[in-house]
């Protein structure tokens, strides 16, 4: 028997459900629908008013007392995001793929970030309306003290957060640093607030892991308790693999997130977004919890594969299975 969750039956505030719009958010999202399409921006716009649900983006700042971490936080980030990178050397070093990778690794080694990884890009993973023309992407992992995400839903978690995204706001200009130092050019994609690029599928693609039923990336070290921040390049790495580790299959028969999301958001089967059968949260059932306690992240603390030291275990476990049916 599943432990009764705390925060059910979950009523969203009325001033803040005066805000919703008229459009679904799960419309925007493609749910349902069939034929593949680009995504379209749905939150963390930029500009609020560009998107139906720009009122409640703006609620979300408002929700919670004004807390000077969390003021802090923000503006830190938001300077390093607005401060110019380097110029780009006019000569490009002519590096073996190897050697950027090398090169890439060692801010992992050096703790800027927790995981690094390099993807082709492609058309689609760029929103709608938008034109990425760097063909490669690095991709950036930055984990969340576990402890202090375990606190969600609330204020500690919510500052744990906001800490990560200014870490990989950080790793994300030191790699393009990096790169425009070797004379090639590089820009910084950082969280909260969303650019042009799609996160996950990147991701996915360059060895972050698999698509976890809660909606979020999971890696097998860092469970789904990271940030991710991205470099758009034209620099000549080598692409990174894919990485799997039985998580789909084991999403399949794991509630976990399923019985702690308050909202009842997380679907116990795949859903057709877009064209493609995929693990989906609904949008319009999450978002208004999710505004109402700083940005919740319950789903990614209770999924099992972000305790500390359980993915490896988990994974080789999986692995065991794997082989064992196979032979
Ligand atoms: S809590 Fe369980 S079902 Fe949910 S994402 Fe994690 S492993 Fe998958
Ligand atoms: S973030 Fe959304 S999907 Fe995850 S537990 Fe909270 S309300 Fe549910």
């Amino acid at each position: 028997m599943p432990r009764p969750n705390p925060f059910r039956p979950f009523v969203p505030r009325p001033d803040q459900m005066a805000l919703a719009p008229a459009t679904s958010g799960n419309a925007i999202n493609g749910l349902g629908e069939r034929a593949p399409r680009r995504a379209r921006l749905v939150y963390w716009a930029p500009n609020p008013d560009d998107i139906p649900h720009g009122a409640m983006q703006r609620w979300f700042y408002r929700a919670a007392p004004a807390d000077p971490e969390v003021l802090r936080l923000r503006a830190e980030r938001q300077a390093l995001l607005d401060a110019p990178l380097p110029p780009v050397a006019a000569t490009p070093a002519d590096l073996a793929p190897e050697a950027w990778t090398a090169g890439l690794d060692r801010f992992v080694a050096e703790g800027l970030a927790d995981k690094a990884g390099v993807a082709e890009m492609r058309p689609d993973w760029a929103f709608e309306g938008q034109d990425i023309a760097e063909p490669r992407v690095v991709m950036l992992g930055v984990a969340h003290d576990y402890p202090a995400i375990a606190t969600a839903p609330g204020q500690p978690a919510a500052l744990e957060v906001m800490r990560q995204y200014l870490r990989g706001a950080r790793a994300a200009r030191a790699v393009a640093a990096w790169i425009r130092g070797q004379g090639w050019h590089a820009r910084c994609v950082a969280g909260a607030l969303t650019g042009p690029l799609l996160m996950i599928p990147p991701a996915l693609a360059c060895g972050f892991g698999e698509l976890g039923k809660h909606g979020s990336v999971i890696d097998r070290d860092m469970g789904a308790s990271f940030r991710l921040a991205a470099v758009l390049t034209d620099a000549p790495f080598a692409p990174t693999p894919p990485a799997t580790h039985g998580i789909d299959a084991f999403c399949t028969a794991c509630r976990l997130c399923e019985q702690a999301c308050p909202p009842e958001a997380i679907a116990p089967l795949k859903q057709t977004v877009r064209g493609v059968e995929k693990w989906y949260v609904d949008f319009d059932r999450c978002l208004p919890f999710f505004n109402q306690t700083s940005g919740c992240a319950i789903c990614i603390a209770v999924c099992p594969w972000s305790r500390p030291g359980t993915g490896p275990a988990l994974a080789a476990k999986l692995a065991r299975r794997a082989d064992r049916r196979a032979g």
